[in-house]
């Protein structure tokens, strides 16, 4: 089978051809060729996949036990990691990660967040029976909350993915899940993962498709539960939806995150992480931290370290091993970061490095500094998603805060200090859903999610089942 042609979606349990004759051409960020093609689904694909998810929530997906549905979604865990080198390259050759990223969250990160949800689906039986003041009992049940609509984006299109199809299964739920045109292929490696681990028709189907087909999933009156990541507009379009159907959704959305130098900061800790928590995925990553925050009294010489650091960027093929920086997903989001670009330089920040295109084929950015930036200017408020970075000024500690509160999103952030304790102080400080001190990483145990624009409720850890349960309260005498 041809991992790069892709003619069939995947639905009730097989490969189908779907309703409509739409077939988009996926062309690898790296080199402008034609990479692929993929069938696209359409709205009666969804319909057909919505009702298959239903009946198996009455099927023997349901009749399961937690510890063998545990089982299952085990195997479903180890079919992920046998494709994971595949799936690793297949992703960085759509959309440009650099593949010792990719090995990572698209290669490993699925196994291990699916193997996550399956210890936890384990852990879902048991009786939890409450007695009452008045004499009675109550028993408590946890269950699934019925059909997810899973909708994702590009960027990080497989730990997105099963970041909410892991714990919907462990939770009982059935999926429909939509990944966009850009990453369709690398998303139909999840559904034969789910296929060689017999996981049963209906419960998660496979249908690539564009923003229509996705708004027609999220309205569907067959789901119960929307679980999407992508930009803060689409977001709040679909919270809209939600909303007007009183439907649970979590939405994890857009980012524009601080690195916040503390005076006591170390240059070095920070520079040698910089291109990690800064600029991963060439910058196309919701919480990168690309707003940094430095101290005027030691303002040249952030400046001038970021600067250098960021010029000294192995710029390259997102295949090789080496590289840090590669392209960006398509041509559009390459003219939209070089549009922020004029951007910055017409409101007078000034660009100490990058700021072109390349000399060579695929969607490249150079990586981007701009100094004596104000948080005011466009390039400091809006989500850039690309290799672009501002170093702002400010005066004392709590101008520094207040700058960094000044904004419309709330993802990641870090902190800077030699000095833990104060460091954990001040992140408690900044408005975000997601903060660390000296360090940053998403730890695959712990609550992700933001705050204000950047999007309602948390993915992973044990706080990542709860969206996929409801409970059921039955009063015993
Ligand atoms: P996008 O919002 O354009 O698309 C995301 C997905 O939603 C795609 O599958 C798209 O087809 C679908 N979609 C778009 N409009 C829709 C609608 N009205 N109804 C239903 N589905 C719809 O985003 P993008 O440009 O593909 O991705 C980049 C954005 O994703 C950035 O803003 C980034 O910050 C955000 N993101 C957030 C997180 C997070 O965890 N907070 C993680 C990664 C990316």
């Amino acid at each position: 089978m041809s991992l790069t042609t892709r003619d069939e979606v995947y639905l009730d349990g097989s490969w189908v051809t779907p309703a409509g004759s739409e077939r988009a051409a996926v062309i690898e960020a790296a080199t402008e060729q034609q990479l692929g093609t993929v069938a696209m689904a359409s709205v009666e694909d969804v319909d057909r996949a919505v009702a298959s998810a239903r009946r198996a929530l009455s099927g023997p997906w349901a009749a399961l036990a937690p510890a063998e549905r545990a089982e299952l979604v085990g195997a479903f865990a180890r079919e992920l990691r046998a494709r994971a080198a595949q799936t690793a390259e297949l992703v960085s050759r759509e959309n440009g990660m650099p593949i010792a990223l990719s090995q990572i969250v698209n290669g490993m990160a699925p196994y291990a967040i699916t193997r996550l949800y399956a210890h936890l689906a384990g852990g879902l039986g048991g009786r939890d029976e409450r007695p009452s003041p008045t004499g009675g009992r109550t028993l408590v049940v946890r269950e699934p909350v019925g059909v997810v609509a899973a909708v994702t984006p590009w960027n990080y299109p497989q730990a997105l993915a099963i970041m909410k199809i892991a714990p919907a299964l462990a939770a009982g739920c059935s999926v429909v899940f939509k990944p966009p045109p850009e990453t369709a292929l690398d998303a139909l490696l999840i559904a034969d993962a789910a296929e060689a681990a017999g996981l049963p028709p209906g419960v998660l189907n496979v249908l690539p498709g564009g923003r229509e087909v996705g708004a027609h999933l999220v309205a569907h009156p067959g789901v119960d539960k929307v679980a999407f990541t992508g930009s803060t507009l689409a977001g709040k379009a679909i919270g809209e939806v939600a909303g007007r159907l009183l439907r649970p959704a979590s939405l994890e959305l857009g980012g524009k995150s601080v690195s916040f130098l503390l005076p006591d900061a170390d240059l070095a800790l920070f520079a040698g992480k910089l291109a990690e928590i800064s600029l991963p995925n060439n910058g196309q990553t919701c919480h990168a931290a690309t707003r940094i925050l430095a101290p005027r009294s030691r303002y040249a010489e952030v400046v001038e370290a970021v600067t250098e650091t960021v010029a000294a960027l192995r710029v390259g093929d997102p295949l090789d091993p080496g590289t840090q920086i590669g392209p960006l997903v398509s041509r559009m989001q390459q003219e939209k970061v070089l549009g922020y670009v004029d951007k910055g330089r017409g409101e007078g920040a000034r660009l100490t490095t990058g700021g072109a295109r390349p000399e060579r084929p695929g969607w490249f950015v150079e990586p981007t500094v701009f100094a004596e930036v104000d948080n005011d200017m466009a390039i400091a408020r809006e989500e850039i998603f690309g290799p672009v970075l501002c170093v702002i000024p400010y005066g004392d500690v709590e101008e520094g805060i207040a700058i960094a509160n000044d904004s419309d999103f709330g993802l990641g952030g870090v902190v800077w200090t030699a000095d833990e304790e104060r460091g954990v102080e001040v992140a408690q400080r900044v408005e975000t859903g997601t903060i660390g001190v000296n360090h940053y990483e998403l730890h695959i145990n712990a609550p992700f999610g933001g705050v204000k624009e950047s999007g309602l409720g948390r993915e992973l850890g044990p706080e990542g089942l709860e969206p996929y349960l409801r409970h059921r309260s039955i009063y015993l005498s």
